[in-house]
């Protein structure tokens, strides 16, 4: 048994040449690559909302942003490919308060992948927001349902959820989708590998025909455009990707010998000074709870978010994390998508991702805009 069980995750090991988790980082910031050419005074938006861009310290747009941001602003469906941390929420909020400000009869819908994804973009959304009397309600899943159709019976243009508990609210009928004639996907290819597809096609087709959609992820894979064919109309395309993964972060392997054990040489890295915010990946729920309790126990300050914990207990262990309380997350890919972690330092994946994709998004935590990050993987 115990050989059948220790093939399996060798072969699971062997799925991504490893020195495809080998890459430097470049010089030179994403700016330097793709000319911006808009400042935020050049868009076509309401004094107010630049009021609050200018308030949150945005100097300029980051590329995305400047590409993609016109487009959006036409009215157009529109497709926006970007490395990891690089703007991509404002690259669609912005717009979309925008055009609730000129009609306040305009509805949003934002499906995301997870319920983290969802609660962050609803708190960028309130920022961009702020003072403007637009409201937005966030509907996820494990979180109490009756305090989510309590807040939909108010005053709100934009809905952010997850699949499963968008899908209930309709079933539900709390939630007419009719009447949605915006439609932003995030982090786009995650909707398929994690069966979503289902759920997403039963929510948009329910929605506006007539309606704007918009789709982002740092990743392009057939799948993704699956999902472009199915659900936009001649969107505009802004592909700003020079290769798979972020180019901020550096990337490395950590050999594992034979002999020795992973969670000792995981102390040993985490130990060291220059680990000063670690996100650990584990492959699954018992898994990293293991690996945060061994830390704990070594006298390690560590957490932990994965599936097997509530809502608000994987809240906490984000807002200790962001808050620099506990310098060390382990986490299953749960957190790998989407999330804007402040200034982590280091990625480790202590367990090999699924797939390339995953990879891209797990390290994808650090060197977010203009930061530098590193990126460690262990393989055996
Ligand atoms: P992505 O979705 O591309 O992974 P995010 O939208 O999460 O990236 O943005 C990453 C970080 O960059 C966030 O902290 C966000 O506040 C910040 N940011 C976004 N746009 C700008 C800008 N124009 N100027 C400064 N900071 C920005
Ligand atoms: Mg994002």
């Amino acid at each position: 048994m115990n050989k059948r069980k220790y093939k399996k995750r060798n072969n699971f090991t062997n799925k991504i040449n490893p020195s495809r988790f080998i890459n430097r980082a470049t010089q030179s910031g994403n700016e330097c690559q793709h000319e911006v050419k808009n400042t935020f005074s050049d868009f076509n938006i309401d004094q107010r909302l630049k009021r609050n861009i200018i308030n949150l310290g945005y100097e300029e747009p980051t590329p995305i942003q400047d590409k993609i941001i016109p487009d959006v602003l036409r009215g157009c469906d529109a497709v926006g490919i970007a490395d990891t941390g690089t703007g991509k929420t404002a690259a669609f909020l912005l717009p979309m308060v925008n055009k609730i400000l000129k009609n306040r009869s305009e509805k949003v819908l934002i499906i995301t992948p997870t319920r983290e994804l969802a609660l962050q973009i609803n708190l960028d959304f309130k920022k961009f927001s702020k003072g403007l009397s637009v409201f937005s309600v966030c509907c996820v899943g494990g979180s109490s349902i009756r305090e989510q159709i309590s807040e939909l019976s108010r005053n709100h243009n934009v809905i952010i959820g997850t699949p499963g508990r968008l899908k209930d609210l309709i079933n539900r009928k709390t939630i007419n989708p009719s009447i949605f004639n915006n439609v932003i996907l995030d982090e786009a290819d995650r909707m398929l590998d994690m069966g979503f597809i289902v759920d997403i096609r039963f929510i948009i087709n329910k929605t506006s025909r007539k309606r704007q959609t918009l789709l982002f992820s740092a990743t392009m894979s057939k799948r993704v455009e699956v999902m472009i064919n199915e659900f936009t109309e001649k969107p505009a395309k802004v592909f700003l990707k020079k290769r798979d993964t972020s180019e901020n972060v550096e990337q490395d392997i950590v050999k594992v010998k034979r002999g020795e054990e992973k969670i000792d040489i995981l102390h040993s890295l985490l130990i060291a000074e220059e680990f000063t915010k670690v996100l650990i990946f584990g492959r699954t729920k018992v898994g990293v709870e293991k690996i945060s309790k061994e830390l704990i126990s070594r006298g390690l300050q560590a957490t932990s978010i994965h599936g097997n914990k509530t809502n608000s207990q994987r809240q906490k262990a984000l807002k200790l994390f962001q808050e620099n309380k506990i310098k060390i997350l382990v986490a299953t890919d749960v957190a790998a998508r989407g999330l804007n972690l402040n200034k982590v330092t280091h990625v480790i994946n202590y367990d090999t991702p699924a797939t390339y994709e995953d990879y891209i998004h797990r390290i994808g935590r650090t060197g977010r805009l203009n930061q530098k990050g590193v990126a460690l993987t262990f393989v055996s």
